[in-house]
């Protein structure tokens, strides 16, 4: 069988993340069978449908790599609609309907409803075994507004066949739909897709995450800095396990490793953190000049108004950086905390905390002492933190570590939580550090 694959994202509004997934799955499940992945903008409710929105998801596609074999919006099928519809009335499948419209019951509309006999239907599910359900509640239901504006069940069927679409493979909450499509399917008499339908994502109280209350859009996740490699990795394995224990998995390979038998029937909890994680991963694997170079310029623009900006220090701050982040966006977060400011400019220091749980006498002297230890240091180039530590590490643990390391910490930073000193004054420079260890011993002279 020549399988062909596809997702269907209406116009309405960023794409959710569960799309993305559903995306993901008909893309893997294609090339795992060496078929074709088309995309379809389903703008049948034109009211909602908008042009930017359709613009947006193609953008969405191309970051996350998820690239179709064919792509088509389903209003330029409107005539296949109309004559399809036609037939069926023309074959009394269905008919026309004249009745007082839902919104404003003074006004008559013509909808088409399909002839329903009220049989028991019933497909195999690739994801959840059999499904049946007794389509007579359904009564003749409605498949177009007009002749002219087919329903989303109809257009859906008539753009499937006619795209020869062998698997829909689509979220939990179109099981409903699938019978009254299973219906259209039969009165077209065209032949019937498989069906499979996916894990809801939920999120961590186990409601459905939803765009309204929870970070959904997958525009979110861009724009905080998430990876697209890391984005996917974890998205194919919210829902499907491989099988075994392996966590990284590159586009192509989970083209390879995926099997529709092993995803889930039951909802998937959306872990951040756990994204987060792969979002490391896949940054520590970039290359160091890749890093650096992406690092330093989301520093430079999350510190812009903040502080003057002094490439070499930001050049320095790059390896801490890294030891700290699993996202770009936690680059933005620390810098508007005030966590960069201080490497590049004196910090303005609380008087009553410079000796931390010592008394300011003693900050004062330790101070001192640092202060005479760091300026008869021969002026190298540049002294690395182990350099630094080295020369202070003696005395401060003669004299109690707090004691020394607090005043000479909250002198270079005046912050109560930041790196250790020695990284401090190895990134600020031997000037920087004396006045500011010098700033804090006057600071303390004034009690
Ligand atoms: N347009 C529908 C949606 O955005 C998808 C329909 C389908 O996959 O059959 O949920």
């Amino acid at each position: 069988m020549n399988v062909v694959t596809r997702i269907a994202p209406s116009p309405t509004g960023r794409m959710h993340i569960g799309t993305v997934r559903t995306a993901l799955f008909n893309y893997l499940f294609a090339k795992k069978y060496n078929g074709s992945f088309l995309i379809r903008i389903e703008d049948t409710d034109r009211e909602r449908s908008k042009q930017e929105w359709t613009d947006a998801i193609w953008e969405d596609f191309a970051w996350c790599g998820i690239q179709p074999d064919a792509t088509y919006v389903q209003s330029q099928h409107l005539i296949r609609h109309r004559e399809l519809l036609n037939e069926l009335v023309r074959s009394d499948r269905a008919y026309i309907s004249e009745e007082p419209a839902k919104d404003d019951p003074s006004r008559s509309v013509a909808v088409v409803r399909l002839r329903n006999r009220g049989s028991i239907v019933s497909f195999d599910d690739l994801i959840r075994g059999t499904v049946t359900f007794d389509t007579t509640e359904l009564g003749d239901f409605v498949i177009a507004r007009s002749i002219d504006d087919p329903l989303y069940h109809f257009a859906v069927v008539v753009d499937d066949h006619d795209a020869g679409v062998t698997h829909v493979l689509r979220a939990e909450e179109h099981i409903s739909n699938t019978p009254r499509q299973i219906l259209i399917i039969e009165a077209l008499g065209f032949p019937r897709p498989l069906y499979g339908h996916m894990p809801l994502i939920l999120a961590p109280d186990r409601s459905k995450l939803s765009k309204r209350k929870h970070a959904a859009s997958i525009d979110v996740y861009r724009t905080q800095g998430f990876l697209p490699e890391a984005l996917i990795n974890y998205l194919a394995l919210l829902g499907w396990n491989p099988g075994s224990d392996r966590e990284f998995f590159t586009l192509d390979e989970l083209a390879e490793a995926f099997t529709i038998e092993n995803v889930q029937k039951s909802g998937a909890v959306f872990d951040r953190e756990k994204l987060r994680w792969y979002n490391r991963h896949y940054l520590l694997a970039k290359t160091k000049e890749e890093f650096d170079r992406e690092a330093l310029a989301v520093l430079r623009e999350s510190l812009a108004g903040r502080v003057v900006w002094d490439e070499s220090i930001g050049c320095a701050l790059v390896p801490l950086i890294k030891e700290r982040i699993s996202v770009w966006d936690d680059v933005r977060v620390q810098a508007a905390d005030g966590e960069y400011d201080f490497f590049f400019t004196d910090p303005i220091l609380d008087t009553t905390k410079i000796a931390g749980k010592t008394t300011p006498v003693i900050a004062k002297e330790h101070l001192a002492h640092v202060h005479e230890i760091l300026s008869q240091r021969p002026h190298e180039q540049h002294e690395s933190p182990e350099m630094i530590k080295q020369h202070i590490w003696t005395y401060a643990e003669e004299k109690g570590r707090g004691a020394v390391l607090w005043p000479f910490r909250y002198a270079l930073s005046g912050r109560e939580r930041s790196p250790d000193p020695f990284i401090i004054a190895s990134i600020i420079g031997r000037e920087a550090t004396l006045r500011r260890i010098h700033a804090a011993c006057m600071h303390l002279h004034a009690l």
